[in-house]
């Protein structure tokens, strides 16, 4: 991949499972994850059913380059729709293989104990910690900016205490708390490359009068990725409303998109139940909110 381009390209839209078939075939139905490429480092958010078909495409190269694949791979939070595809990304079984994870501490256990939890018998037939690959595996929180040099391992950067010595080529990864997911909360990226920025706010929920830390964090991003799971309908009404689970409405998102005045506004998370007509209408309707919006899709590239 081209060192000089910031290239975001969406592998799984989809929230809480896996929806293949027919009615889903235009959308995608596999669940989060997005692969970002920025000054030639590679940048997974997320490893949903959607890391799958990126490891194949990886696990292709490699055969027939033999260059070892390096990756960073932010996670989100825990939940099986962002871990699920995982244990089937194949460089992680390739001894040549570095992965460096980071992901938020929740409660009191680390991120590397909640990945250990998702792949433990009898649920998976192979631990974390028999996978070939070399794994750096970090808990990251607000205090932290991920700073990825040239040749350089990835180092955390405390915002407080130290100063950025990187390189202008330098790509940085700043995080934040959003609280209101079930139970334990998410972390929201902001990756910045090349005066650029992009932020991705999966599974996090609006508030009344917009999420005003989500606004600042993402002032200006040449691209949103938001959360816009339910109808505005389907969060406030119906036998069981979903008002307090974790997720937003296109509304919501983009409020904070026009708030933010970010350039570009994709919605993300899609619910399983919505179909690809469904969600081409839901798709309309934002527009009419925020013109800038398109509604993410397996394959949609980005070029920022
Ligand atoms: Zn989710
Ligand atoms: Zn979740």
């Amino acid at each position: 991949m081209t060192t000089e381009k910031f290239l975001v390209r969406f592998r799984g839209v989809r929230g809480s499972y896996p929806v293949p078939g027919p009615s889903t075939i235009q959308v995608g139905g596999n669940t989060s994850c997005v692969e970002v490429w920025a000054g030639g480092h590679l940048i997974i958010v997320d490893a949903g059913t959607g890391i799958i078909s990126l490891g194949r495409d990886l696990a292709r190269q490699y055969a027939i380059d033999k260059k070892p694949v390096v990756a960073t791979i932010l996670f989100s939070h825990t939940h099986h729709d962002h871990t699920q595809g995982f244990p089937f990304f194949e460089p992680a079984y390739f001894g040549t293989s570095t992965l460096y994870m980071f992901g938020p501490k929740n409660f009191y256990e680390d991120v590397e104990e909640a990945l250990t939890r998702a792949m433990l018998a009898p649920s998976f037939p192979i631990a974390l910690d028999e996978l070939k690959s070399l794994r750096i595996i970090s808990n990251i929180d607000e205090t932290g900016v991920i700073v990825l040099d040239q040749n350089k391992e990835p180092q955390i950067v405390n915002i407080y205490r130290e100063k950025i010595t990187a390189s202008p080529q330098a790509v940085r990864i700043s995080s934040m708390r959003s609280f209101y997911h079930p139970k334990g909360g998410v972390t929201l990226y902001r990756i910045e490359w090349a005066g650029k920025k992009m932020v991705y706010a999966s599974d996090t929920e609006g508030y009344v009068g917009g999420d005003t830390r989500l606004i600042r964090f993402s002032e200006e991003a040449d691209l949103l990725i938001h959360d816009a799971q339910y109808t505005t309908e389907e969060y406030l009404t119906g036998d069981i409303p979903k008002q307090g689970w974790g997720h937003s409405t296109p509304e919501m998102a983009t409020a904070v998109a026009k708030a933010a005045r970010v350039k570009r506004l994709v919605l993300f998370h899609h619910d399983p139940l919505h179909d690809d007509e469904m969600l081409s209408a839901i798709e309309r309707e934002a527009r009419l909110a925020f013109p800038n919006t398109v509604l993410a899709y397996e394959g949609l590239t980005i070029e920022l």
